[in-house]
This record gives C-alpha cells, structure tokens and sequence, in this order.
C-alpha cells in the first residue's frame, strides 16, 4: 500500500458530507481515479443541515452549478445573516450580518470610527452602516459585489436549502461524472493484519467493495475512522454546554426571509431556517439542564407555522477526531467532529475539509508528511470556530437560568479569553491567520452581545469632527439608498421561472 498508486477512492455515505465530496472529486480527479459512493437508504442521513455560509457560494460555483437551478432544486432562499435574539438580555436582537461593513480604512477597522462618534453622541447603531442587515431587514436581495459607484463592499450572501434536495442535487452532479453508487449496508470492515489500513468494505448483499483511499462519511456512527481504525474524539463540552437538539420542520408563514433566527431559550436555543417550501426548525439545548419533554413543549409553543412532523430528538457530542485523517481513512462531515449549529459552520467544514483532501491528495501511497499536515490544518480550523462558537455563550447578559449563569462563569479557552480581554481594554481584535471569521464577524457578536470597548483607535481620531459626521451621514444614506434599489428577496427566487 505505501507505494501503491491511488487509484481507487471509496467514500463511505450518502449525506450532504458525502455527495459533496463525491461531486468535487469528480469533478477535480474524475479522469484520474476511480470513485463509488456506498451508502444506505435504510439507515437514512441526519436530515439537518440547512443554513450554510458564503463560501459555499464558490464551492457551487466551481463545480459549475447554475444557482437558479440550484435554488429551484433545493428550495432554497438566500441568507445575509444570522439574526440573535434574546442572547445578550431576553427581547433584545443583533445580527452577524455578512460581510463588511462601513468602509475599509488601512490598519484601522471601520468599527473605531463607530466608536469614536457614537461616544460624541451619535446614536446610530453599528448595524446602520451594514449593507447586508439593512437589506435583511427589508428583505431585499441583489448579488451585487460593491455599491454602485464606489468601492464599499456590496453583499455577502449564502443560502437556506433543504439539504437532503442538495445531496440529491450533487448526486445527480456526480453520477453524470462518472461516480459509481452502491445502495448497500456496510456490516464488516476487512483491514491489513499488518499495516491496519482497510482493505474493503462487506455489504450486507454480500458485495465486497475494495479501495486504496476511503473517505469516511458515514455521519456520527464514524464507522471507519471511529469502528475501524480507532481515532480518539476529543470532547469540548466543557466549553459549548449544548448535547442534543430536537428537529422539526413548519409550514411556511408569511414572508421567507433572508437571515437565519437563533433564539435563545432559558436552556438553549432555537433556529428558524426560511425555506421556499417549509421553515426548518430546531432546539439546540442542555440535557442537564431540560428533559427532551420540555424541549419539545418549547419548541412546538414557538413554532412559526403549523408542525409538518414529529420533533425529531438528536443526540450530539461536540469535539473532533484527533486525526481526521488515520491510515487509509480520512473522514468528513458529522464523521469528523461537530460544533453545534450556531454559526452553521458544519456544511463549510465539509467544503474546506473535501478542498484540504484534493490539495493533500496522495498520490503514489500515503505518506506521512500529507496526513500530518492534513490534520494540523483540519485542528487549527476547528478550534479557531470552537472559539467563535464558544464567544457567543460565555458573553451572554442572562441571568435567568442557570444554564446561561453557568455559561457566564465557565472558563473558556486561554485563546478566545485573551480576545475578549483585548477587545474590552481596547476595542481591537485580530483575525489568526486563516480564521474563517473576520474582525467584523467577532466585532459584531461580541458588541451585539454588551462587550462595549473602553476605548477606540487612536488613528480614528485623525478625522475632525464634521469629517467623521460627513463620513458616517455619507455611508448611511449610500446604504439606504442601494437597499431602496434592490428587488424584494422573493422577486429574485423566483425570477426567470
Ligand atoms: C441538529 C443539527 C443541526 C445542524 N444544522 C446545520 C446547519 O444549519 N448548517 C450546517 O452547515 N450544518 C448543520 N448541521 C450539520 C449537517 O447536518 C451535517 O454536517 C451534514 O448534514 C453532513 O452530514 P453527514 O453527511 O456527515 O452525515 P449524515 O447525513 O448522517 O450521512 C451519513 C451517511 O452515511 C450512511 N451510512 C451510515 N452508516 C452506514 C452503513 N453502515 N452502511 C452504509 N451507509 C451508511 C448513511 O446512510 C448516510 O448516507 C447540523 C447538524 C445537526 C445535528
């Protein structure tokens, strides 16, 4: 095997982690190597997953869909934040809207200038002079890159989508690549007595499926890199207190807007995702905190629409394989680890985790060096969103359970506390080196959540008191005026139809 030519991919399971890889490889090695997807009808998928991030705009468009196409089959709306409700004080509301916002200064981000003049008095909020959330607010949508006539920067979108349509949807990409499916259950795994690489795997048909490469995509059974090659899962749940959700989808109500809803619950918290066809719901909670009875009683008293099913209970570890890749398997998805839903980071984690792969592809056997740097950049990434993801509950003003008193009080990592820390003191924050969220993004929670700084930059104050009001009137009425131009986000889903 270790100067054995990959010729053979094989990659375990049908869920959006799986058909997402399948179509990339296809679409990348197809004339290269050989791939088949197994997977199981009769086990099923996780059937969650349907708020993404803007990268995936640019992993659809380098497999070359169409996004009407893509929206039409998939159901899909488009997403321009996350709007937090309840999550600093009960009623009060931000939004991590995508994208920039107000203008881009050198060494000196635009949210110094927000400061200094809302210390001057100005009682404009900082969302304000955010393109993305004025637009969300009005539930207007256009894809456009800048404002017109200027160089400020324009939407940053992703999508809502029904993501069992979207496995589909690239299933469908991938087999017109050449992708070979195998319905079929995997009930043996045969490894090398020697090296512990596995060999092939044994359907309950009796078939044998043999591969030089497996991607393990089997969802949080791990079947592979848990079952069969034993990489250990390191747990975060003493930073992100949250271990099951329950899942149910809603009739639609009213208009589809283009945010997801996080609202924060007395012992977790609840997603509202707009569909074309349906609202996705779910409750992200404690179970030492809430039995799965009264998740369900809070879930089903808020719903927006008429329940579509039964509250589906999901049980869930949050943490990561310490090796993603371990001998021959490399896993994705849900198969790799798992945050939690709150920043929808799980289906972007499978879109860089598949890219990391093609990059690292081995070529003449598998070496070493490849899967060490594999999994040194997979950990980075993952601990670079824990941080993010943990911000959102160790800042949270709640006082009202002790779910959220615990939050306040746990110790989080040295790494996200020396960022709050200097954001408090300072008002700067630093984006590490490939951190998939920006200064804005953390900018924008840790404001919206009562992290107020004691102090701006001191290059902010280089501006006179009429230029810095001139400034931001200047930016606010651009704003206003591009978002009063923009269609209604429904005249854009259903355009050209
Ligand atoms: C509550 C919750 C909410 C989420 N919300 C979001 C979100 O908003 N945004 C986001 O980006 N992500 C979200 N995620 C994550 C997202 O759902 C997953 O990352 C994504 O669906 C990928 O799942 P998967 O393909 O890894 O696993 P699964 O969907 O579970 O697929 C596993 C596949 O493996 C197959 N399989 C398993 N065992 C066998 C076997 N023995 N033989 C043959 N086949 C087998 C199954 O049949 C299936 O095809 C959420 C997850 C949860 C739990």
């Amino acid at each position: 095997m270790q100067n054995t030519t990959i010729k053979n991919l094989v990659i375990l399971g049908g869920g959006t982690a799986g058909w997402m890889t399948a179509a990339l490889m296809a679409k990348v090695l197809g004339k290269v190597i050989n791939i088949t997807l197994v997977e199981s009808e009769q086990i099923g998928t996780v059937g969650v997953g349907e708020a993404t991030i803007p990268p995936i705009v640019s992993f659809n468009q380098a497999l070359g869909l169409e996004e009407k196409e893509f929206l039409r089959a998939t159901s899909g709306s488009i997403k321009l934040g996350i709007q937090f409700e309840s999550w600093s004080r009960e009623g009060e509301r931000y939004m991590h809207a995508f994208g920039g916002i107000g203008k881009n200064f050198p060494f000196c981000d635009f949210y110094n200038y927000w400061l200094r003049a809302r210390a001057a008095g100005d009682t404009a909020s900082f969302w304000d002079y955010s393109l993305n959330y004025q637009a969300a607010m009005q539930n207007k949508f256009a894809p456009i890159k800048n404002i017109p006539n200027t160089n400020l920067p324009g939407i940053s979108y992703a999508y809502h989508f029904d993501a069992g349509l979207y496995a589909q949807f690239l299933r469908r990409f991938a087999e017109a690549k050449g992708v070979k499916r195998i319905e079929g259950k995997v009930c043996d795994v045969r490894r090398n007595s020697d090296s512990g690489f596995v060999e092939s795997l044994l359907l309950d048909s009796g078939q044998v499926v043999e591969g030089d490469l497996f991607v393990d995509c089997s969802g949080f059974v791990g079947l592979l890199i848990d079952k069969a090659v034993a990489s250990e899962y390191d747990q975060w749940d003493q930073w992100l207190p949250c271990d099951r959700a329950m899942a149910v989808p809603s009739a639609s109500a009213g208009e589809i807007v283009p945010y997801t809803r996080s609202i924060a619950r007395a012992c977790g918290w609840q997603w509202q995702i707009p569909l074309q066809h349906r609202t996705g719901n779910g409750l992200v909670y404690s179970s030492r905190h809430w039995s799965d009875e009264q998740a369900r009683k809070v879930l089903l008293a808020n719903l927006p629409g008429e329940a579509l099913a039964e509250p589906r209970v999901i049980p869930f570890r949050t943490g990561h394989r310490r090796q993603q890749w371990c001998k021959n398997v490399v896993s994705l998805g849900l198969a790799s680890g798992f945050l939690e839903p709150l920043e929808s980071t799980s289906i972007h984690l499978v879109q860089t985790a598949a890219t990391r792969l093609l990059k690292c592809f081995p070529h003449r056997g598998i070496r070493g060096e490849e899967v060490a740097e594999f999994n040194r950049q997979s950990r980075l990434e993952m601990e670079r969103i824990r941080d993010f993801i943990i911000l959102h509950y160790k800042v949270n003003q709640r006082r009202d359970s002790d779910f959220w008193r615990h939050c306040e009080e746990m110790a989080v990592p040295d790494s996200l506390q020396a960022k709050i820390d200097l954001f408090r003191s300072s008002g700067k924050v630093f984006r590490d080196y490939d951190d998939l969220f920006t200064e804005v993004a953390w900018q924008q929670v840790m404001l919206g959540q009562g992290v107020v700084p004691q102090d701006h930059h001191v290059i902010a104050d280089g501006l006179s008191e009429g230029q810095l009001r001139d400034l931001m009137q200047s930016l606010k009425t651009l704003i206003r005026g591009t978002v009063k131009q923009m269609p209604p986000h429904r005249a854009f889903l259903t355009a050209g139809r």
